[in-house]
């Protein structure tokens, strides 16, 4: 049986409370079950506590019996979920309490004397829950919802169907002494948590093979909550950098694809990282990008739809998407979640169009042979475009002859929200120069030109004094977000420059 014994503080003495946490594959400890996410099952679950206690469960109480210091617990039957999500906690709490718009009860449990502390995180699950309810257009499933600050907790949190449990340091605002980043990362939290209502708990993953279509939908759901919630935070710019961060470990060797096969239940504690949680994600967003928002959520509705209190794989998301577009994703995805690694997109003009050509992009130089279809968007100055690079290599006709005149500059990978590298031909890099310094491109766009032409440098497929060249078109940004991406930049251009001067003595 899977309880654990927390320990926290209660009239000035340590006691403790008992909660639950079966993901992975734990509920077998606790009762007798067919102990897999595709088994799903209705949950009727009865505590008996002493009378002091409080007693969670997925559900409300339905009914409870008190017998001398005792009291037996009824909680309603649960819809039908996958063993990992079932939870219990009992001890005692102080709890804030809100309803969200749809007249779902929400919950905050602490230990006796913080609940004050739990309100921001209160705030951010009922906003997320009224999120969450327009976006996928299907309301959350159960009456209540609870989140609970668990002392001595061996993860961030996790998603337990209507009991959400919480490690306290990421999910309580303790006062004036919370700083903003700590405040961002409460509720990028939470508002994870709470899209796992509905990715991974109304529709879960069929095995944990595609455990990125509930941790990759999860993240990228967060931030677009967040950012909605909180516009002035540019929480987007945070999506950015963890996303360069994973392009960095997604190219050394080492690295594993998306969807990892599991062939037994101790590989799964391993497969919980950033390839899983943000490469997902960034795949997500890159595809978001490519299709637009409005189809994309069209298409996001379709699927929770469809797989409501049942199992997915990844192919049955690729389905809903070409049904919704017409575009073959089953064919293009599978590139991107089967395979490690990314491409580079070589750029340069050919004839009346360009030409493209992609490779693995490998940061120590060497080379591989991964082949990828690319969505690609750009901007040929004011005019955008998009198409899907599908071969080693291929000629488009976009920003053209007419185009190439004047000051007409190109940049692929809009917004950054493309899951590669690009290297320009020496034309296109000088004019895209002129343009970063015309001030020409957004934060986001500035901090992805820097990274790209940082990690060129190192991999060498681009000069040092690319890099230098663009470091230099940037000297007049004034943008906080940007510098302090570029003043990181700088240690390593020193340890790039001494790499340099050693490799030529
Ligand atoms: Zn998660």
């Amino acid at each position: 049986m899977y309880f654990e014994f927390s320990r926290y503080q209660y009239k000035g003495k340590t006691t403790h409370m008992a909660v639950t946490q079966f993901q992975p594959v734990y509920a077998r400890r606790c009762f007798p079950c067919w102990d897999e996410p595709a088994f799903k099952a209705k949950f009727k679950i009865t505590l008996e506590v002493s009378s002091e206690m409080v007693a969670l469960s997925n559900m409300p109480i339905s009914s409870e019996t008190v017998g001398g210091s005792m009291r037996i617990i009824h909680f309603e039957e649960s819809p039908l979920m996958s063993t990992y999500l079932v939870a219990m906690v009992v001890g005692i709490f102080d709890f804030v309490e809100d309803v969200a718009s749809k007249g779902t009860k929400v919950c905050v449990y602490t230990e006796v004397g913080k609940s004050s502390q739990g309100k921001f995180a209160l705030d951010v699950g009922v906003k997320s829950l009224d999120f969450y309810n327009d976006y996928f257009g299907t309301p959350y499933a159960l009456a209540k919802l609870d989140m609970i600050s668990i002392p001595e907790f061996n993860w961030m949190g996790m998603e337990n169907y209507g009991l959400i449990t919480f490690h306290p340091t990421v999910f309580l605002f303790d006062g004036p002494s919370t700083t903003s980043t700590k405040l961002q990362e409460i509720a990028v939290l939470v508002a994870h948590e709470l899209a796992h209502q509905w990715c991974g708990n109304l529709v879960t993953m069929e095995w944990w093979n595609h455990l990125w279509l509930n941790e990759g939908f999860a993240t990228w759901m967060s931030y677009q909550a967040v950012d909605s919630f909180f516009p002035k935070w540019n929480i987007l710019l945070d999506f950015l950098e963890n996303t360069m961060s994973t392009l960095k470990l997604d190219s050394i060797a080492g690295s594993h694809p998306i969807e990892v096969e599991i062939h037994h239940i101790n590989e799964i504690d391993r497969i919980f990282d950033d390839i899983i949680y943000i490469k997902g994600a960034s795949i997500l967003q890159m595809i978001q990008s490519y299709i637009g928002a409005e189809h994309f959520q069209k298409a996001l509705k379709k699927y929770i739809q469809k797989y409501a209190y049942s199992n997915a794989k990844t192919e049955d998301l690729w389905v809903v998407l070409e049904e919704e577009t017409g575009e073959p994703f089953k064919d293009f995805m599978s590139t991107w979640t089967k395979q490690p690694g990314y491409p580079i997109i070589n750029i340069k003009h050919k004839g009346k169009g360009i030409q493209v050509e992609q490779a693995q992009f490998v940061l120590d130089g060497s080379s591989r042979a991964g082949l990828w279809d690319v969505p690609i968007t750009l901007r040929c100055s004011s005019s955008t475009n998009k198409f899907i690079l599908k071969h080693k290599h291929d000629n488009f006709d976009v920003c053209g002859e007419r185009e190439r005149g004047g000051n007409i500059w190109i940049k692929l990978n809009i917004n950054e929200t493309g899951f590669y590298r690009v290297k320009y031909d020496k034309e296109i890099k000088t004019r895209l120069q002129n343009a970063l310094e015309a001030n020409e491109f957004s934060s986001m766009e500035k901090i992805g030109i820097l990274e790209n032409s940082l990690m060129l440098s190192i991999s060498r497929e681009d000069t040092l004094a690319s890099l230098l060249c663009i470091v230099y078109a940037c000297r007049e940004v004034a943008d906080y977000s940007v510098l302090t991406h570029t003043s990181c930049m700088y240690i390593l251009v020193f340890q790039i420059v001494q790499f340099y001067l050693f490799s030529k003595f």
